[in-house]
């Protein structure tokens, strides 16, 4: 019987089953067992873990743990992943706004409202591109999705409210310095360009425009994916609003 005594973060509580809401308490198994799955059995999913001691010595998620010891888990610090996981986001399909806000912050934000867990699994992990690269970081409601072992970075977002989930994530990732407001499309996340003025348009991109906008509008983006323009209108006010909200809220 190997006799474990655990010490968690506080900030790591919100995922832990009742029966470990101590700060400190001790588990007890049979035969070998890695730190990853010591971890998910008391609730807090592999991708929310920061580092790992054993008795003191730092240890990867997937070490084994020894006899008797003592076992401390942090929370992640703020920050970006290691592993040179690339600053790309895949969400589940119940995170369709936190996406668009993302998006609108500039952040490369992949999200469908039809995909599997599978296929967010293989999104994230990198298998998609046949495995040669991490493949992005995974934004899920889902806890037993950020449990697969071949996520290696992601959040369980925990807030229903599309306003609070994006501040968790700016601050989870320490997001701010690299945000570049309406630089994406809202639609597909592709980056935007000058498209220049109406004598620039093509023939279709010109009658895609309302006759009160042409009026007055001289500069126009476009998206570099899928080719939808965009312009400065009046409900740009309120965006901008928005957006400085947002990155107030997740440095306050
Ligand atoms: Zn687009």
């Amino acid at each position: 019987m190997i006799n474990v005594a655990v010490e968690i973060a506080d900030d790591l509580y919100f995922f832990t089953k009742k029966k470990y809401h101590d700060k400190n308490f001790n588990i007890s198994f049979e035969g070998g067992r890695s730190v990853k799955d010591l971890v998910e059995s008391i609730g807090i999913p592999h991708v929310e873990i920061g580092r790992v001691r054993q008795d003191g010595e730092f240890v990867g998620v997937n070490s084994l743990i020894v006899e008797d010891c003592c076992l401390r888990i942090d929370a992640p610090e703020p920050g970006l992943p290691a592993n040179n996981i690339p600053l790309r986001f895949i969400l589940d399909v119940h995170l369709g706004r936190l996406a668009e806000y993302l998006r609108m912050l500039g952040f490369d934000a992949d999200y469908s409202n039809d995909r599997d867990d599978a296929e967010l699994a293989s999104l994230a992990s990198g298998c998609e591109q046949g495995g040669a690269a991490p493949g992005g970081i995974l934004l899920s409601c889902d806890r037993g999705l950020l449990m697969r072992r071949i996520i290696t970075a992601g959040m369980l977002i925990r807030s229903r409210n599309p306003e609070q989930q994006i501040v968790e994530v700016l601050r989870r990732f320490n997001l701010s310095g690299r945000v570049r407001p309406f630089s994406r499309c809202f639609n597909c996340g592709g980056l935007l360009e000058n498209a220049g003025g109406l004598d620039d348009l093509s023939g279709d991109e010109y009658s895609r425009i309302p006759d009160g906008v042409r009026i007055w509008c001289r500069e126009y983006t476009r998206c570099t994916r899928c080719g939808q323009l965009y312009w400065e209108g009046g409900h740009f006010i309120g965006m901008r609003e928005k957006v400085r909200k947002m990155l107030d809220a997740s440095t306050g």
